[in-house]
């Protein structure tokens, strides 16, 4: 019997917050869970709660003494100086919080989890996964553990060993590549926004490390996304034929998201994300960056159905509705009169649009040495 694809999602994420000023103030992961179950699509046999990791099994790759002073930071909820200056903890992107260790030890557990749950083969969606920024030793752009790298180790110590990762999240995945940049049996491909922070990932197709950065201009929409997807992404991991596919799938480079400038509707994501589905053995959906609270919810939903087959119904039933009109995005102007369409669809409109210059220059330098040989 096919197995189906299962779900990792855990409780610590309702009500979780990064404080009231930060992007990450606004829920989720629990308007996917909520969202899924009163669409029906969230039955308990698919539901995998997130166990949460224990130092031990973090120090896989992240150090134990940044370790010992995340946990530290959360039992006395402050820092001193010196951590503050050495680990990057409370800080304004990485601020001390109630649940700033068990919170990303619980994504971390997940991404962990995943990698054992993936061995035989399968399709695992964790949508608190993606903290693609983390760093062995350092916190980093909200991100406090870097749970990709995390699944990718847990995949090799369930014997898989090539690994395609995906990044389309808004923002370079620096942390992923810190780890794997060099490793020729993971395939890196990254498309995110030029000129926009942590500024690395410059345009780059290297066969030998097997990395791929594919910036990308202010206002991409969803006819350039289409042809990197088509001319990029699917032959670059069709040919490296993986073991196992992970794509982190942040939801910021979708227009109404307010940490970049990118203008995707959500079709880009589930296109994409549909495409892969076929390539691999394994495929791990993992979530990233989204910081509306509407199209965070919307988009990685809609992926979740994408996954099992399901369509979203073109006007979504009351329970659903009931779970998006209940969100609220205080302090930014997009919260206080969203569009009814955030409430009554899963589907954005499309947003295509004229490919630029800028995107086929980009996609021929990236592929450049690909397409000579
Ligand atoms: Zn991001």
């Amino acid at each position: 019997m096919e197995k189906r694809p299962l779900f990792i999602g855990s409780e610590i994420y309702r009500g979780s917050t990064y404080g009231d000023w930060h992007p990450l103030r606004v829920p989720r992961v629990a308007t996917v869970m909520d969202l899924s179950r009163a669409l029906g699509w969230l039955p308990a046999q698919v539901y995998v709660p997130s166990p949460r990791a224990k130092p031990a099994a973090l120090a896989v790759w992240h150090d134990a003494d940044y370790l010992d002073a995340l946990v530290a930071a959360e039992a006395a909820q402050s820092v001193t100086d010196a951590v503050r200056e050495k680990f990057g903890l409370g800080t304004p992107s990485n601020p001390v919080f109630s649940e700033m260790y068990r919170r990303p030890a619980t994504a971390a557990g997940g991404s962990l989890l995943a990698g054992e749950l993936l061995a035989k083969g399968g399709v695992v969606y964790h949508p608190a996964g993606g903290t693609h920024h983390g760093m062995p030793a350092r916190a980093n752009g909200f991100c406090y553990l870097n749970d990709p790298v995390l699944a990718v180790l847990s995949l090799r110590r369930h014997g898989v060993q090539r690994i395609a990762y995906l990044d389309i999240d808004a923002h370079h995945p620096d942390g992923v590549e810190h780890a794997f940049g060099d490793d020729p049996e993971c395939l890196m491909i990254s498309v995110h926004e030029v000129d926009r922070w942590p500024r690395t990932g410059v345009v780059e197709g290297d066969t030998t490390r097997q990395t791929y950065n594919l910036p990308v201009p202010a206002g991409l929409n969803d006819s350039e996304m289409a042809l990197i997807r088509k001319e990029v992404i699917v032959p670059l991991i069709s040919d490296f034929a993986p073991d196992a596919v992970v794509i982190q799938c942040g939801s910021d480079a979708i227009e109404e998201d307010p940490q970049s400038r990118l203008a995707l509707s959500n079709n880009a994501h589930r296109a994409i994300v549909q495409a892969l589905m076929p390539i691999s053995p394994r495929l791990l959906v993992l979530g990233g960056g989204g910081y509306n609270p509407w199209s965070v919810g919307r988009c990685w939903t809609g992926i979740w159905g994408v996954l099992n087959g399901y369509d979203a119904p073109e006007v979504l039933p009351e329970p659903a509705q009931k779970v998006l009109r209940a969100l609220r995005f205080e302090g930014n102007s997009r919260g206080r009169n969203p569009p009814d369409h955030w409430f009554t669809t899963l589907h954005d409109a499309p947003r295509s649009g004229p490919v630029r210059q800028e995107i086929t220059g980009a996609i021929n330098a990236v592929l450049g040495e690909t397409r000579r040989r």
